[in-house]
């Protein structure tokens, strides 16, 4: 005979009672049917199906039935929480799908609208010109060689024999900083680089540098007081006049197609020796305009080539000025203006559209990286 159950305790159980359980099941079915929203659903399912909810607390008491109870109470209650997470689950699935609809609709983009997409800038043509020079010649072995824009008289003129009695010194053409006997100068022209580059680099010397230069005219179609230069330097043993030309007349077929040739014409330079004007040829007649009059040709003025820049064999005295010498080593320079390249090379009339930054006259040229 055994002994009272004395863990069993009628008002704790009550709650197992079939009644009891389907109360909590309708009343469960009937929150989660109120339940308009995914917030409110989730409030529902801990109310009636988290671990303090009324069907997780009877679930509790079976342990305290007597064992005979127990299975009956344990079906009870499970299907019960069955029944709850069933309707839980298929209220979860309607809710989802009118939330997905909903946002499909609000978070729809029309495409068609205006936006208020900003322009971006582009970049210069004078800048990606020059970048498109010192790559021509990076190619070649050269490097981009930079100097100060303020720059000491001796390298702008003194070192490359330019004598103080040389007009270009006067104070018609170049920009003194403070007093003209200060003997600092806005460099007019990217000459002094070379200076630089021969005092600071070992030879052989190969470099190319594009930069800013200043000189006093006035602003005009042709003409500004800040435009910008492209300078080739060369120092090696048994450089050539012919090395000139080939470099010359390659950098002209990178630049304007190939078989694009260039000549010299015997000029002076106080800084080479010989001195040379290089022409290009007219890279958009290519000289078959010349006495053709039904073919005029508006980029050369039908004279089938264009003035493009000076060069020359490096005056013996600028490699003595360096410390070069000139028994052992020649060189070979050049330099022409980066605005007339761009003037010439794409029709660009007015040095005006060139100075004055409207993103307009740049974008024509395509937005380069
Ligand atoms: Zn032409």
């Amino acid at each position: 005979m055994s002994g009272p159950n004395t863990s069993f305790d009628p008002k704790q159980v009550a709650s197992l009672d079939a009644a009891a359980i389907d109360a909590m099941v309708a009343d469960a079915v009937a929150a989660v049917a109120a339940a308009g929203d995914l917030d409110a659903l989730k409030a529902v399912r801990l109310a009636h199906a988290g671990d303090r909810s009324p069907i997780a607390l009877a679930n509790r008491e079976i342990g305290a039935l007597p064992p005979a109870a127990k299975a009956e109470a344990g079906k009870r209650v499970g299907q019960a929480r069955a029944a709850v997470k069933a309707a839980l689950d298929e209220r979860q699935a309607v809710l989802e799908a009118e939330r997905d609809a909903r946002v499909l609709v609000e978070e729809s983009v029309d495409v068609t609208l205006p936006t208020d997409w900003q322009p971006v800038g582009a970049r210069h043509p004078l800048t990606t010109l020059m970048e498109r020079v010192g790559d021509v010649f990076v190619a070649m072995g050269y490097e981009i060689a930079e100097g100060p824009e303020v720059e000491a008289e001796w390298a702008n003129f003194d070192a490359l024999n330019i004598g103080p009695d040389h007009p270009a010194r006067t104070m018609q053409d170049t920009f003194f900083v403070a007093a003209p006997d200060s003997g600092v100068v806005l460099r007019t022209h990217t000459s002094p680089v070379q200076i630089r580059s021969m005092l600071d680099r070992p030879l052989p010397i190969y470099v190319i540098a594009p930069g800013r230069v200043y000189r006093t005219d006035e602003l005009d179609a042709t003409h500004t007081p800040v435009f910008h230069q492209i300078e080739g330097l060369a120092v090696d043993r048994d450089i050539t006049m012919g090395d000139l030309r080939g470099t010359l007349d390659h950098f002209a077929a990178a630049m304007f197609g190939e078989g694009i040739r260039t000549r010299m014409r015997p000029s002076y330079f106080p800084f080479t020796e010989p001195s040379a004007e290089v022409d290009l040829q007219c890279f958009v007649c290519r000289g078959e305009s010349v006495g053709n009059p039904d073919r005029p040709c508006r980029t050369c003025g039908s004279e089938g080539w264009i003035e493009w820049g000076g060069c020359g064999m490096v005056n013996p005295r600028v490699l003595v000025a360096v410390g070069i010498d000139p028994t052992q080593y020649r060189g070979f320079a050049f330099g022409m203006g980066v605005e007339r390249t761009l003037m010439f090379r794409n029709g660009v009339a007015d040095m005006h559209d060139i100075v004055e930054g409207d993103a307009r006259f740049s974008l024509a040229f395509g937005v380069e990286a």
